[in-house]
């Protein structure tokens, strides 16, 4: 059989420059590349003959869009491929070097069926990809708008095993894109990768069903999960490495729950630097701020934080906590999951298998006597009832509960069977906040309300509001990042009053509307008329804050 360098008719005293090192296939071509780049298309197509693959044109042929598959764009040039077309659940592929396997098993994360294979020259391979990767080109690919692809790093699927590959490509991803889950959720006949940025859902990827076996072993095996239970829900957490500038360690965590179509996986991704710590960075207004500074400078009392999941609320717990580093307390935390490590204080895991609940826990925190008791979330009654002693007998209790706002906080802790005493003896104040979108700066504009639409949500004769229209910077969605709406409601005198008259949720709202001038809605509205908030999503605000 001739070899690569006879077919090219590479003359034999020149061989040996190019060829002693190259043992490999792979070499060979980087070799006679460099010794003589106009070689190209003549050593593809010796390859091609070497290989009975067909060698073809890239340049003008027709690349149908559904044989993609899914496939990244890093991938693809990582094995310098490209596919074509697809005929019959046959998927036709252009290859730079068709002997290597790792593309292969690659691919079949992707495609299920037959894979016929050709060869094209690297520099037309390259092109091609580019060419259908190039931005305007992305909702062909994603089929959903606002969603963006950033540079991806190769060397995420350095590793010899496509699924380890795959699962460390959508996590990367994931925490480039500032997602804070990636959900991985099986169809009848496909899977579905998406993430969560900025409160909402896109799809990333769409696998073969087959790859949710694998895909399923390789998460359970990184969180310490059963491999062998897949009808159970089940909870784990691990550390992904992340080698950009410098290495970082992230802590994900994971929870699977079986659906009818196979277990549905959400990786929650914690620990992200980026995030600020500041308590006045956060958004909160002036008058905000000085009253929480004034909750946190006493030695006892409880301060509560609540909101929906994604609201912030755990993050406004950890900048409360910073702030006080410096005082010289005895800081102890008891936390499910650690979000943030902070090294000045004493972090403590709930772990529920291991019999370390909340409450447990509590209960030996206390006799170490700490000044300051950080709850990560309270969530039954023996927890709020050691809460509520602690923070009646000299420690500053910090906590949050999954509430909409401050009176549905105060409501909730009668309906837990509080005595309305023992909140005003325990409580401090109740911060409630929620994450609303901004309008895009770059498409934003102005229109005139409908009568009817400022008669429902406006009350006031208010003749213009503001919108974005979409653009490249926003991905056509109108929108650009978050801002904090929030209130903060602290137990005066006539709070306390309130509380012990023992209003059901509606009246004591009502009640409460006359003596409190902070609410949720009322900012957010604020947020509406000043131009910062479209009314779509004051609507989507007054709808959770009245439904959930
Ligand atoms: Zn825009």
């Amino acid at each position: 059989m001739a070899t690569l360098l006879d077919r090219l008719k590479i003359p034999f005293e020149t061989r040996e420059k190019i060829s002693v090192k190259s043992i490999s296939e792979e070499n060979l071509i980087e070799s006679l590349l460099a010794y003589d780049p106009k070689i190209e298309t003549r050593l593809y197509k010796a390859l091609a003959q070497q290989s009975n693959s067909p060698f073809i044109r890239l340049d003008g042929k027709e690349i149908q869009e559904n044989c993609f598959c899914g496939m990244p764009e890093a991938l693809l040039k990582l094995h310098r491929m490209i596919p074509f077309k697809i005929v019959e659940n046959n998927l036709h592929i252009a290859f730079e070097n068709p002997y290597l396997i790792r593309q292969y098993e690659d691919l079949k994360l992707y495609h299920s069926g037959k894979i016929i294979s050709y060869v094209a020259t690297r520099s037309e391979i390259l092109q091609r990809i580019e060419k259908y990767y190039r931005k305007d080109d992305i909702e062909k690919l994603y089929k959903k708008p606002g969603y963006k692809i950033a540079e991806e790093k190769e060397e995420i699927y350095h590793t010899d095993d496509p699924t380890v590959r795959l699962v460390n490509s959508f996590i990367a991803k994931g925490i480039h894109e500032n997602a804070s889950d990636i959900h991985i959720e099986p169809k009848e006949n496909h899977l579905i990768i998406r993430f969560r940025i900025n409160g909402d859902m896109y799809q990333y990827d769409r696998l073969e069903k087959e790859t949710l076996s694998k895909i399923s072993v390789r998460i359970k095996v990184m969180g310490d999960m059963s491999i062998t239970d897949s009808r159970k829900c089940q909870d784990g957490k691990f550390e992904f490495m992340l080698e950009e500038d410098s290495l970082q360690k992230i802590d994900i965590r994971v929870s699977i729950i079986p659906t009818i179509f196979g277990e549905k996986f959400a990786l929650r991704i914690l620990n992200r630097h980026n995030i600020s710590l500041k308590l006045n960075e956060l958004g909160f207004t002036a008058g905000q701020l000085i009253n929480i500074q004034n909750l946190l400078q006493y030695s006892s009392g409880m301060v509560l934080c609540c909101g929906p999941t994604g609201s912030g609320k755990s993050t406004t717990l950890y900048a409360m906590i910073q702030g006080m580093k410096h005082k010289n307390l005895n800081i102890t935390s008891v936390e499910d999951p650690v979000e943030y490590k902070i090294p000045a204080i004493n972090q403590i895991l709930v772990n529920e298998k291991a019999n370390i609940t909340f409450a447990n826990t509590l209960k030996y925190v206390l006799r170490q006597d700490p000044d300051v008791i950080m709850i990560g979330e309270i969530r039954d009654k023996e927890t709020v009832d050691l809460a509520i002693r602690a923070s009646i007998t000299g420690h500053l209790v910090l906590s949050t509960l999954h509430t909409k706002n401050a009176t549905s906080t105060i409501t909730r802790l009668l309906d837990m069977g509080v005595e309305p005493y023992y909140i005003n003896a325990a409580l401090g104040g109740v911060i409630a906040q929620r994450l609303v979108r901004k309008i895009c700066s770059h498409c934003k504009t102005n229109y005139r309300v409908t009568k009817e639409e400022s008669r429902i949500f406006m009350d006031i004769d208010h003749k213009q509001l503001y919108c974005g229209t979409g653009c490249e910077l926003c991905n056509y969605s109108g929108y650009q990042e978050r801002i904090l709406v929030s209130e903060v409601l602290v137990l005066t005198d006539a709070v306390k009053t309130l509380i012990l008259k023992g209003f059901n949720q509606e009246k004591f709202k009502l009640e409460l509307k006359k003596i409190h001038n902070d609410s949720l809605q009322m900012n957010c509205r604020k947020l509406l008329l000043q131009g910062i908030i479209p009314l779509e999503e004051y609507k989507r605000f007054l709808f959770l804050d009245n439904h959930q």
